[in-house]
């Protein structure tokens, strides 16, 4: 269970909004130059408004190698609002621990606190190949 009070956890909910709302702007532009107008519709939703499907999901069937960068942030948005809804937003996926507020005000979708965050970034380095 997060570690996060309401009023933290409320800060952190609009930041990721904000981020959520910015890259969908850079999706809109990227569609409407790409010609795909009638799909910016999708765009129009809210997150969590469009059922199971996510929209990152759904930008990845338009094919576009224009957006895949935008996909990835997209997604990690969508999986921070799911932790939000689940309870596990600000846990460390990896340990368990809590990941501290700063880190988050800083990195909204942070996942790992920083020690399994390091972590990793040392495996992958290492031509991710992790030691068990
Ligand atoms: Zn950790």
């Amino acid at each position: 269970m997060t570690a996060l009070n309401p009023s933290q956890l409320e800060q952190l909910n609009k930041k990721l909004n904000e981020q959520y709302q910015a890259l969908l702007r850079e999706v809109r532009d990227e569609l409407e130059n790409s010609g795909n107008q009638h799909r910016i519709d999708l765009l129009n939703s809210e997150p969590g408004d469009s059922g199971d499907e996510s929209l990152a999901n759904a930008l990845a069937d338009f094919n576009l190698t224009t957006l895949d960068r935008h996909i990835d942030g997209v997604r990690d948005v969508e999986a921070a609002f799911q932790r939000i809804r689940s309870g596990e937003f600000g846990v460390c996926i990896d340990c368990g621990d809590d990941i501290p507020f700063n880190r988050l005000q800083a990195y909204p979708t942070a996942k790992r606190c920083i020690v399994c965050q390091e972590k990793r970034e040392r495996e992958y380095a290492q031509g991710g190949h992790p030691k068990l």
